[in-house]
This record gives C-alpha cells, sequence and structure tokens, in this order.
C-alpha cells in the first residue's frame, strides 16, 4: 500500500508546523475515504490486564508504576487473572491485552506457563508484552530477543502491542525514560516479530517535551519498518497525560530553575487532532489509525474520526495505566456504537486482525 506520491521528511515537517487545521483533516479524512469506503468504524471488545504494576524503569510520565515493596504494589494471582479472561468472553470478547510492569522477580519460564495456562483453557487472542518487557525477559533469563519471542509464541503469544515507543527519537527517550529500551531496540524487537509473523500495532505518546521534528523521526522510523515488514496492523498516537507522574511534579515546580519543566507542553485537543491527521496522511502503509477515547473522550474522538481515524479502539472492559494519572472515561460497548453512528458513521466489532465480525 505504500504511496508514490509519498511526502518526505522536509515536506512533512513543513506540512505538521505550517497547516492549517481543518486542512489537515481534510486531506486525512480523504485518505480515510479512500482506505475504508463504506464510512465503517470498528472497534475491538477485549480487556487490558495489567499482570503487575512493579517496574524497575520508572518512567517520568508514568503513574503506574511500584517499586515491589511499596504497599500498593501487586502481581496478579493467576486465578484472578483467568476470572478476568472469562468475564471477557462472556462480554463477546475476543481478545486480552496482556502488559504489565518490569517485574525483577519475573523470567521467561513464569510468562512461557502464563501463557500455556491460558491457552489451555480459553479461546482468546492474546496480545501482549510490549518490546521493553520483551526485552527484560531476553536479558533475564539470558536469551536472544529472536530466542524469546520464539518461545512466546510457541506457548501462545499471538500478537504484540506497540507500547514503550512513546518518541523513538533517544534525545527525547534520554530525558522521559533514561532507563526504558532506545528506539532501534524497540523498532528490532518489532521487526523480528512481524519476521515471526506476528502482527503488531504501534503507538506514539506525544504531548510532553518533544518537538516536531521528534514526531517527524518517529513517524518515519514506523513507515519505513512498515515498508520492509508489513506488520503493524494500526498506529495509535495519544497524548501525555500528566496527572500523578513525575513530570506533572516538574510542571508544578515550574517556578523553580528546573529546565525540564519548561519544555513540557501537555498537548490540547486542537493539537491531538492535528499530530493524528499528520499521523494519518504521512503513515501512507499503515492502513489502520486508533482514535484514543481513553485519553481523549468520547467526543473529542467522535471528532477524530473527521480527522483520519478510521477505528475506536478497545471497549476496555479494563483499564489501569491511564487510569493511575486520574484521567479514567468509562464507557461500554452500546456507549461507543452510539458514538459511531451518531457521527455519522458505521460501527463495526472487529477482531485483533481487523477482520469484521459484527455490524450494527
Ligand atoms: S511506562 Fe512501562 S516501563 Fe515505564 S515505568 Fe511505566 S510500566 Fe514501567
Amino acid at each position: 500500500m505504500k504511496n508514490n506520491n509519498r511526502i518526505s521528511k522536509k515536506e512533512g515537517l513543513r506540512l505538521l508546523r505550517k497547516t492549517d487545521l481543518l486542512q489537515l483533516g481534510r486531506m486525512a479524512d480523504e485518505m480515510r475515504k479512500g482506505l475504508h469506503p463504506g464510512d465503517i468504524v470498528t472497534f475491538i471488545v477485549d480487556r487490558n490486564i495489567n499482570y503487575t504494576n512493579v517496574c524497575i524503569n520508572r518512567c517520568r510520565f508514568c503513574a503506574f508504576w511500584r517499586d515491589e515493596n511499596d504497599p500498593e504494589a501487586y502481581l496478579l494471582e493467576r486465578g484472578d487473572l483467568f476470572k478476568k479472561i472469562e468475564e471477557t468472553i462472556q462480554m463477546g470478547g475476543t481478545q486480552i491485552l496482556i502488559q504489565g510492569g518490569l517485574h525483577p522477580k519475573l523470567d521467561i519460564s513464569y510468562f512461557l506457563s502464563l501463557l500455556k495456562d491460558i491457552k489451555n483453557r480459553f479461546d482468546i487472542n492474546v496480545h501482549g508484552f510490549s518490546p521493553p518487557e520483551i526485552c527484560y525477559m531476553a536479558d533475564k533469563s539470558d536469551l536472544t530477543v529472536q530466542e524469546t519471542l520464539h518461545l512466546l509464541r510457541d506457548a501462545g503469544l499471538d500478537s504484540m502491542p506497540g507500547g514503550g515507543a512513546e518518541i523513538l527519537s533517544d534525545r527525547v527517550r534520554e530525558i522521559l525514560s533514561p532507563r526504558k529500551i532506545k528506539s532501534d531496540k524497540w523498532l528490532k524487537v518489532m521487526e523480528q516479530a512481524h519476521k515471526l509473523g506476528m502482527k503488531t500495532t504501534a503507538t506514539m505518546m506525544f504531548g510532553s517535551i518533544e518537538k516536531a521534528e521528534d514526531i517527524i523521526e518517529h513517524l518515519d522510523a514506523v513507515r519505513n519498518l512498515q515498508d520492509k515488514t508489513g506488520g503493524f496492523t494500526a498506529f495509535i498516537p495519544w497524548s501525555f497525560q500528566p496527572g500523578n507522574t513525575e513530570l506533572a511534579k516538574s510542571l508544578e515546580r515550574r517556578v523553580k530553575r528546573d529546565d525540564l519543566a519548561h519544555k513540557i507542553h501537555p498537548a490540547t485537543a486542537v493539537e491531538y487532532l492535528r499530530i493524528l491527521a499528520f499521523s494519518r496522511i504521512y503513515l501512507d502503509n499503515i492502513k489502520n489509525i486508533q482514535a484514543s477515547w481513553v485519553t481523549q473522550g468520547l467526543k473529542l474522538a467522535q471528532v477524530a474520526l473527521r480527522f483520519g481515524a478510521n477505528d475506536f479502539g478497545s471497549t476496555m472492559l479494563e483499564e489501569n495505566v491511564i487510569a493511575s494519572t486520574g484521567i479514567s472515561y468509562r464507557v461500554s460497548k452500546e456507549d461507543i456504537i452510539k458514538a459511531i453512528r451518531d457521527t455519522g458513521f458505521n460501527p463495526a466489532q472487529r477482531n485483533t486482525y481487523y477482520k469484521i465480525l459484527r455490524y450494527f
């Protein structure tokens, strides 16, 4: 699906900086229409299961992590995890998204037995473990990334979420999440997963300290890898939610000599729409762009459908990571169907691979 009229990095930078919001929206909407005739907007019924909040990375933009001995630290019991999967299936769910922090006591054997136990009990797509988790499992167990992915896939891992990308610019990563894997590692894990035949998504978290050039660097890296592998099913841009994070505390101390605080610029609704529309235009080889109602709310997600998005993401029967920042939009499947319909689109439930399961 590579476009012969593809825009270059230089043209992209100009477009992102100078183009009027509505013009960007119109361009993105045209592209969305071409890729998704019939005005269909999809969503998936699934649940986020965060197996642990213990994490050694301590990223400065994250409100979810806890130290191992923190009173709020947890590691889900297997029985509780199975119960969550049962509930998901009862509600018509087809996927679970399993993600967690980098827990120092868990190695590859924990994850292999977890996956086998899930697959022995349930018929559900396991979408799990972002590249930082994969690299940590590999390191802890003295395996290569490729060996780790092989083992996980054979134990039942079906596909992978694109978390941990934030901004694929090491200048930004060095400040936001210095302990996290760097951009080339994130891309390498995705490339190897794609080579094994696993589909993944790609994400981008903006609205912290990045510049327009960093956004271009991120989108260009994703577009180049997609040219090579074709393994990304969707792109999900979402904006940094400062609540309860170390970065937010920097914002509060802004009057002091805190350089970082002066660089943070949480995204407005207009900026969200600009980046969303621009992503649709730049990523000419990725078919699906998700609106993020979890971070933007249902109403802005409706507007996003005219700014390039063709998918409403997940019904999120459970969500913990964004909720820990104090942002919590609770919506039902019916709310999502109504929101899509009210915007003039035709709602449809899909599976992980964007195959339509049911029209409404
Ligand atoms: S973003 Fe992920 S890796 Fe970073 S602290 Fe939070 S849970 Fe850990």
